[in-house]
């Protein structure tokens, strides 16, 4: 797509998510205004997004929630806490967590990182367990550092719009060129992940997609079948 036509698009994108807020919060995004943290999950902290984004790999939202409550209650929900946690200890309070073990290692090295200096993303991209996706969401929902995390959803949902595949670096790129604000990135994120999870799966459900007038595929200009990314 060419990039003045994914600039309008992505402009048209927002504005439906933005008129559908009630949709996105069904799936735990809440548009807020853009420093605050409730926008991921409507969780209270910075700390709070950072933990929750390293649990939530190939895990239920729903158990990384009920994870976060136990360490509020156990006043192991901040960064310095966790930094000052053996493995041994961390892994038990995560215990329901997928991958626990792994985690606890990534979760330590992350708060021991964070506590120190405001984060870059290469020092986050060299901690073990944290690639770009988990990167660009702390720093964007947690750090408000302009950046936009690329997700399957973002590569699906992005090639049948356009009814052909763009590099997900391609549409990153052009998206972070402009002066798009920080609320903007959060809602187009959290908008894209909400239609993923909804409507956009292996064999689309467009009829009630919130983005289907934006859609080749919605719109019956391309189809699915023929669009591999
Ligand atoms: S209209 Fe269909 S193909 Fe397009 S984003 Fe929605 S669910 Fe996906």
């Amino acid at each position: 797509m060419q990039s003045k036509e994914l600039l309008h698009r992505i402009v048209l994108l927002n504005k439906e998510f933005d008129r559908s807020r009630d949709f996105l919060a069904k799936y735990r995004w809440f548009v807020s205004p853009e420093d605050s943290p409730k926008w991921w999950g409507g969780l209270d902290s910075r700390d709070e997004i950072v933990i929750s984004a390293i649990l939530v790999q190939q895990t239920r939202w729903e158990q990384v929630e009920k994870t976060i409550s136990e360490m509020k209650r156990s006043g192991v929900n901040d960064l310095r806490k966790i930094a000052s946690l053996s493995e041994k200890d961390l892994d038990s309070i995560i215990a329901k967590i997928n991958f626990h073990r792994s985690k606890a290692k990534t979760l330590i090295e992350a708060a021991r990182l964070l506590i120190k200096s405001n984060p870059s993303r290469e020092a986050l991209l060299s901690i073990k367990g944290i690639g770009e996706e988990t990167a660009d969401s702390i720093l964007l929902f947690g750090f408000n550092v302009r950046t936009l995390p690329i997700n399957y959803f973002f590569r699906i949902i992005f090639s049948r719009i356009s009814g052909k595949v763009d590099s997900p670096k391609y549409i990153r790129d052009i998206v972070l060129k402009q002066d798009f604000s920080l609320f903007e990135l959060k809602l187009l994120y959290a908008g894209l992940s909400t239609v993923g999870k909804a409507n956009c799966k292996r064999v689309p459900v467009c009829n009630t997609c919130i983005i289907k007038n934006l859609c080749n595929v919605g719109t019956g200009k391309a189809d699915y079948t023929t669009i591999h990314f």
